[in-house]
C-alpha cells in the first residue's frame, strides 16, 4: 500500500529535523556554478544506504537518484537544484554563508534539500511502489544551463521520465501557499550586447569626430520603443537595457559605447522578433550616423511552460494535502527565468512555487529572491517534502487521468 496523502504530512514532519540540518549544511557552505562538488557530497551523504541507483552527470557536479519500485510501472522526475548565487550574504542567520561573496539567495539550499527528504521517504515505500522515481539534483541553474548539460549527458534518456516536476520557494507570497499556472509560467532570457563605434576625439570640436554617445541614446530608445509599440500586450516581450559604459573623462568623446541588456518573452515568435529586432537596431541607428555597431545576443533559457495536467495535479494534491485555499492561481506569467524550462520542453510537468514566509507574517514586504536578506520560515518545507512525494507517488499510480 501507497502512503495516503495525510501520511506524506505526517512523513514530511518525522522527516523535518533532517530536511532543516541538511538545509542549513547546504546554506552554510554555499557553491555557484556548474560544480558544487562539496553541495553534491552533502546530498550523496544524505542517501547513502537507501536503494538508489546513482548516475553522475559527466559535465557538471549533478546527478540523478533513481528508486525502482517493486513492480515495474511509470517514470516521474522530481527535481531540485543546488548552485547559490555570487552575493554577500547579510542575513545574520546562525547558519548564514561561510564563504565570502556566496550566498543561497535562491533557496535552491531548500530544494535539494526538501527533494533528499522526498527520496528517502519514498525510498521507505519501494517494496509497495509500482514505476520509476528519478531524483535530479543540478547545479548551474544561475545561468550555467545545469539541466541542459545534465540532459546532454543523456541522464534523462534511460530511464526516460514520463511527467517532472519542481518546486521553488517564493518569498513573497503567504506562507505555506502553492502557486503555479497552465502553459506559461517564466520567461526566455536572452542576453543582450552591442558595442557602438565611432571615432573619439576632443569634446568641444565634435564635428571632427563621430560621436557613439547620442548615438547609443538613440538606439537604446528605439530598441525599447520597439518593443512597446510591437510587442501584442497578450504575448508580452520585456527588453531592459541593464548597462550602458562609455567614456573616461569630461572633455574627450570616446570611440565606443557599450551596452547590456535582457530579453524576456514567453513564445518562440515573440523570441525571434525581439532578437531580430535588437540586432537591427543597434546596426541600422548605428549606421545612420557612420557608426557601426558589433551585436552577441548569447542565448539564455527558453520559456518555462507547464503542462496544464501537471498543474491539475498540483493544485488536487496541495489541496488534499493541506486543505481548500492552499493553492492559488497565478494571473499572469513572471518574465523571470529557470533551466527547469529545458527538462519541461523534453517531459510534459509543471514547476510550482511555495510561500516560505512565517505565519502572519506581511509576505509582499519580505526580501525577495536574489536578495541578500532573503530569509525561508523552515516549517514550510515540509510541506514541500510532501508535495513532491505525492506527486510522484500519484503519477506513478495514475497517470496525466
Ligand atoms: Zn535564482
Ligand atoms: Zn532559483
Amino acid at each position: 500500500m501507497t502512503l495516503l496523502n495525510t501520511d506524506f504530512t505526517a512523513a514530511a514532519a518525522a522527516e523535518f529535523e533532517q530536511t532543516v540540518a541538511l538545509r542549513r549544511a547546504i546554506h552554510a557552505d554555499p557553491e555557484v556554478g556548474l560544480h558544487c562538488n562539496r553541495t553534491t557530497a552533502k546530498l550523496k551523504a544524505a542517501l547513502d544506504g537507501l536503494p538508489l541507483e546513482i548516475r553522475d552527470s559527466t559535465s557538471t557536479s549533478g546527478f540523478v537518484a533513481i528508486l525502482r519500485g517493486a513492480q515495474p510501472g511509470r517514470t516521474v522526475l522530481l527535481r531540485g537544484d543546488m548552485d547559490a548565487l555570487p552575493i554577500q550574504e547579510e542575513t545574520g542567520l546562525p547558519f548564514a554563508s561561510q564563504v565570502a561573496g556566496q550566498m543561497h539567495a535562491c533557496g535552491h539550499d531548500t530544494h535539494s534539500a526538501m527533494l533528499a527528504s522526498a527520496a528517502r521517504i519514498l525510498c521507505a515505500q519501494q517494496a509497495s511502489l509500482q514505476g520509476t522515481i528519478v531524483f535530479m539534483f543540478q547545479p548551474g541553474e544561475e545561468g550555467y544551463h545545469g539541466a541542459r548539460f545534465m540532459i546532454e549527458d543523456g541522464l534523462l534518456d534511460d530511464p526516460a521520465p514520463e511527467a517532472a516536476f519542481a518546486l521553488h520557494i517564493w518569498p513573497t507570497l503567504p506562507g505555506g501557499v502553492v502557486t503555479s499556472r497552465p502553459g506559461p509560467l517564466l520567461a526566455s532570457t536572452d542576453s543582450l550586447n552591442a558595442i557602438i563605434r565611432g571615432e573619439g576625439g576632443h569634446a568641444a570640436m565634435p564635428y571632427d569626430t563621430v560621436d557613439p554617445l547620442p548615438v547609443a541614446c538613440e538606439a537604446v530608445l528605439a530598441a525599447q520603443t520597439f518593443i512597446a509599440r510591437r510587442t501584442p500586450f497578450f504575448d508580452p516581450a520585456v527588453l531592459s537595457v541593464t548597462s550602458l559604459h562609455a567614456g573616461s573623462a569630461y572633455n574627450i568623446v570616446p570611440d565606443t559605447v557599450e551596452l547590456k541588456g535582457t530579453l524576456r518573452t514567453l513564445t518562440d515568435e515573440r523570441r525571434m522578433q525581439g532578437r531580430a529586432a535588437f540586432d537591427r537596431i543597434m546596426t541600422q541607428v548605428a549606421a545612420a550616423h557612420d557608426c557601426s555597431a558589433e551585436v552577441r545576443i548569447d542565448e539564455g533559457y527558453p520559456a518555462t511552460r507547464n503542462d496544464p495536467r501537471a498543474v491539475t495535479l498540483v493544485e488536487e494534491i496541495a489541496t488534499d494535502l493541506f486543505g481548500a485555499g492552499t493553492y492559488s492561481e497565478m494571473p499572469n506569467p513572471i518574465m523571470g527565468g529557470e533551466d527547469f524550462a529545458y527538462v519541461l520542453q523534453k517531459v510534459p510537468g509543471a514547476m510550482a512555487f511555495l510561500g516560505v514566509a512565517a505565519p502572519g507574517e506581511n509576505a509582499a514586504h519580505r526580501p525577495t529572491l536574489h536578495n541578500s536578506r532573503m530569509i525561508v520560515h523552515e516549517d514550510w518545507l515540509q510541506r514541500g517534502v510532501a508535495l513532491h512525494c505525492a506527486f510522484a507517488t500519484r503519477f506513478l499510480a495514475r497517470g496525466w487521468e
